[in-house]
């Protein structure tokens, strides 16, 4: 869409939030298109050694990396600001303060549609700070491709797997657009989530018009941070993270399934959150982060010199089990989904590569896992959920991860 030249626009934001053509583009552009939209795959080795060489370490779970940390923000507004430790912000102000950025590419929140997100270029450090925390609904920060490529001035860029692809597809071509971006970040990425789920939260809260949100929030407080929704007429309604999970399979973005990128492997330097729960209890805001360009690596490291950034380093195999449930979502889950989708003629992404050699109590795991998907993503299950009391739903969905997260935790042990 950020190539198209209006040519073709996101329809309903709101809704499906699904590409409309408008004018077909012309037969050149539409090869640029084709060629930069990771939709339909991107080569993983191929793009690694383009992007990184084979200098860094590499795991086929984590991607390419030069380090891994536990880190958090040393300002503690940034680190209360953000989604988990404020790293990503902290980078973006820091390169900004530095003067080696003069802009950065965020997501934030709509103006005039409070309930929308909206990429846009921070230059100052307040706007960095709007645009903190995560956005869990479907967005598309690359539609503002033109403004990147008009921006005078170097840019850091932030976006999720599939964003950042596209974008390192535009720099081996030379595209003109990304010409001025000189870092890329981006957060871990489980899923996304339909607009429906908004309207959801509201009418489990007994209200029907997502035009009175006034505030939306999705890590709001201190970490993990709340859903967070405030309305016009003054009301608020607030759920833990762990309890907004519910919204997951009722209202997931089919195509985050699909997804086997959970680290934003292809970032010069990426963060997620440090899910232990040796610093869960302690609250505060703890990231996990991946040096993995040398440009990147070099970053951290000056900013935890000058006291930026505290970094504790962290060994692969206590990194993975930290996110092993991601892991067996997007490395086995969606492996094993793909192939089920081949075998019934549906055409899915070619990343370049396949991992295999699951047992069978994996695939009929798969299988009950996505028979739920499809049931609970059903209008009468999105319905009577509605009418169950969020916190008994919030609790049960809970359980359901710490336990899913116990039964992965020896996931690279078992040597996939
Ligand atoms: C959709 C989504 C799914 C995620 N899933 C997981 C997960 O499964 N496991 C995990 O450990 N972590 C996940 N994260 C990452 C986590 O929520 C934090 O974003 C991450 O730890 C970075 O924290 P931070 O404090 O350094 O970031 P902050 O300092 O808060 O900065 C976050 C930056 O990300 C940008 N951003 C926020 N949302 C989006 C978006 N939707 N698209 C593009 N850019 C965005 C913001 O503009 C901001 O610049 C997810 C994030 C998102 C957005």
């Amino acid at each position: 869409m950020g190539l198209s030249a209006g040519k073709i626009v996101f329809g309903e934001k709101e809704g499906r939030y699904l590409p409309k053509i408008i004018r077909e583009p012309d037969e050149e552009n539409m090869q640029i298109i084709l060629k930069a939209c990771s939709g339909k795959g991107f080569d993983f080795p191929a793009n690694r050694m383009a992007v990184f060489g084979s200098e860094p370490s590499f795991h086929t779970y984590t991607g390419p990396y030069r380090s891994i940390s536990i880190g958090y923000a040393l300002d503690p507004l940034i680190r209360h600001q953000a989604a988990s430790g404020g790293i990503i912000s902290a980078m973006l102000i820091y390169l900004l303060r530095k003067q080696h950025i003069q802009g950065a590419v965020v997501l934030g929140m709509s103006k005039s549609k409070p309930w929308l997100t909206e990429p846009f270029i921070a230059t100052t450090e307040e706007e960095i700070l709007e645009a903190a925390q995560s956005k869990y609904i479907i967005s598309s920060v690359n539609e503002i491709l033109p403004q990147i490529g008009a921006f005078e001035g170097k840019l850091a860029y932030v976006g999720l797997p599939g964003q950042v692809q596209s974008i390192r597809i535009l720099q081996q071509m030379q595209h003109p657009w990304v010409r001025n971006i000189e870092y890329v970040f981006g957060p871990f990425y489980g899923n996304t989530l339909h607009f429906s789920s908004i309207k959801s939260f509201l009418k489990s809260n007994g209200e029907k018009d997502y035009r009175q949100i006034s505030k939306l929030y999705f890590r709001h407080g201190e970490w993990p941070g709340n859903m967070r929704v405030e309305l016009l007429n003054g009301k608020v309604f607030q759920l833990k993270k762990f309890h907004a999970n519910y919204l997951i399979p009722f209202h997931i973005v089919k195509n985050s399934l699909l997804c086997t990128d959970l680290t934003n492997e292809f970032t010069d330097v990426s963060g997620g959150d440090a899910w232990a729960p040796v610093y869960e209890e302690r609250g505060k805001g703890f990231s996990m982060v991946f040096g993995r360009s040398a440009k990147g690596e070099a970053l951290i490291r000056a900013m935890e010199a000058e006291k930026w950034l505290s970094l504790n380093p962290l060994d692969l195999e206590t990194s993975i089990a930290m996110h092993s449930h991601g892991y067996d979502l997007k490395k086995r889950g969606a492996f094993i989904r793909m192939r089920l989708m081949r075998m019934l003629g549906k055409e899915t992404p070619d990343y370049g590569y396949r991992l295999s050699g699951f047992g069978i109590s994996r695939f009929l795991m798969e299988l009950v896992i996505d028979s739920l998907f499809l049931l609970l993503g059903t209008g009468m299950a999105r319905w009577l959920v509605e009418l169950l009391p969020l916190s008994f739903v919030g609790s049960m969905f809970e359980k359901s991860r710490n336990i899913w997260k116990k039964s992965t935790k020896d996931i690279k042990r078992r040597q996939l």
